[in-house]
């Protein structure tokens, strides 16, 4: 018998212990630990709340997870409540799927001034991620200013955009819907350092902008590239272009009834944050394309700012014990080894690009290396303990492991709990998914 741990129980987790289970059969005990009670990474916590049916997938992953050589290990931090050498011990192989919960940052002046958040952060308050629930983001301001052009900033736009019955059949957090229906926001700005050509916003995601009942956007048609050189992009990009140039030709009345204007600001970076205590505005630099790279042009203005969120990235979190390569943000690893019997996968592995299927080879990629692994001898003997060795080690500890079963009574808990037309009403702190499981 071979023992598994994964540690992390997103879509890159699961699939590696699909993987393992389809790989080994019988063979294979696997071990999913999260830092968190409740499964599935960022399906829960980073999924945009009204996108409902991205969010099913992690239906998928529940034959998995029901099944008797795979377990759910909840709220147990891998790096505190157990070491890396710890748990290496334990178990013949140890695949690190802690993803990228870390905000890059810009590492420019004023970044740390009140009400200038990261992407994680930010959308970790409205989908209820028990580390920033409590964030408290003021949106009594008019204009909020969002840094980057991908599909997390336009999460961030649309959600910033909505208004009471567009949440309709969302799971977004009842302390982000009451702030949101508040919000005094009506002017979105999203800044990219680049051109309609660079952008990494795919079509679906794009194309909601144009259909919000309170937010209108705009793009300057000085800055779309001559309509001929679209032909040049791959079939995606063109159709996310196709919808830039329509947003472009929208006429001044087509945004008129319309309280909130959606902005996309090409060539231009922010160099600073400005304002005393909380963000007053942002410095922007004018950039221009050479060789599909931005350059500054030293023209500089200042944009009124009362929000920022920064959604340019995210880094892994180093765990002590395991190499880590500090310029890519991630565990050092060559195509997913580490070091013998420790491996890593998803996020961790290859950064925050992707969707969620993207997940999929890399997990089963990695059980091959394994499989490989053993076969050679580097995992050596069949003699770790596994989950019983994990066991005592968690009752010597005093550790509150939570199981997939209790799992399902907090998800029956935030089910019962969900306002009208809601899927779930999610608890967003820890203490709270524990008393659901008691
Ligand atoms: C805002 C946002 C929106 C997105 N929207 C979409 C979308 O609409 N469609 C789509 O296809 N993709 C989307 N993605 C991408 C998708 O979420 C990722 O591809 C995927 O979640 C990455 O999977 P992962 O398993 O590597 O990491 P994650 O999903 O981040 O899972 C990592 C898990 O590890 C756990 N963990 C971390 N550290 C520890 C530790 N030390 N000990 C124990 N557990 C730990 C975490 O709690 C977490 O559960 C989105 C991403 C973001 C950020």
């Amino acid at each position: 018998m071979r023992h598994i741990a994964i540690i992390g129980s997103g879509p890159a987790g699961y699939y590696a212990a699909e993987a393992a289970q389809k790989k080994f059969g019988d063979g294979i005990r696997v071990d999913i630990f999260d830092r968190l009670p409740v499964p599935f990474g960022l399906i829960r916590t980073g999924v945009a709340p009204d996108h409902q049916s991205i969010k099913g997938v992690s239906r998928r992953y529940e034959k998995t997870a029901l099944s008797d050589n795979v377990r759910f290990v909840g709220n147990v931090t891998v790096g505190e409540d157990i070491a890396m050498d710890e748990l290496r011990e334990l178990y013949d192989a140890v695949i690190l799927a802690t993803g990228a919960p870390q905000d890059r940052e810009l590492g420019i002046a004023g970044e740390d001034l009140a009400n200038v958040f990261g992407s994680a952060a930010f959308v970790g308050w409205y989908n209820g991620h028990p580390q920033f629930a409590g964030l408290s983001p003021d949106l009594s301001g008019k204009t909020a200013v969002i840094v980057g052009m991908g599909n997390v900033a336009l999460d961030v736009a649309r959600m910033l955009s909505k208004k009471d019955r567009e949440f309709d059949g969302s799971d977004i957090v009842d302390h982000a819907l009451d702030a949101l229906c508040e919000s005094a926001i009506e002017r979105i700005v999203l800044l990219g350092r680049r051109g309609p050509h660079q952008i990494s916003m795919t079509p679906k995601e794009l194309g909601e902008m144009g259909e919000l009942a309170h937010a209108a956007p705009f793009v300057s048609p000085d800055d779309l590239p001559a309509v001929e050189e679209d032909a040049l992009l791959d079939p995606g990009l063109r159709k996310s272009v196709a919808l830039l140039r329509k947003f472009a030709a929208l006429p001044d009345r087509a945004r008129a009834d319309k309280p909130i204007t959606v902005e996309f600001a090409f060539f231009a970076q922010p160099t600073a944050f400005i304002g005393d205590a909380r963000v007053e505005a942002v410095e922007i630099e004018r950039t221009k394309l050479v060789d599909g790279r931005a350059v500054a042009t030293g023209e500089t203005q200042r944009l009124p700012a009362d929000l920022v969120v920064s959604c340019i990235g995210y880094r892994t979190a180093p765990i002590p014990g395991v190499p880590f390569d500090e310029s890519a943000g991630r565990f050092a690893n060559d195509s997913g080894r580490i070091l013998p019997g420790l491996y890593c996968v998803g996020w961790a592995m290859r950064g925050p690009s992707g969707t969620i299927g993207t997940n999929k080879p890399d997990g089963f990629a990695i059980i091959d290396k394994i499989a490989e692994d053993i076969e050679t001898g580097t995992l050596g003997d069949d003699d770790k303990p596994g989950r019983a060795g994990f066991d005592a080690y968690a009752a010597e500890n005093g550790l509150d492991v939570v199981t997939f079963k209790d799992w399902k009574k907090i998800e029956e808990a935030e089910e019962a709990a969900a306002r009208e037309g809601s899927p779930r009403e999610k608890f967003v702190d820890i203490e709270a998914m524990i008393r659901a499981v008691n």
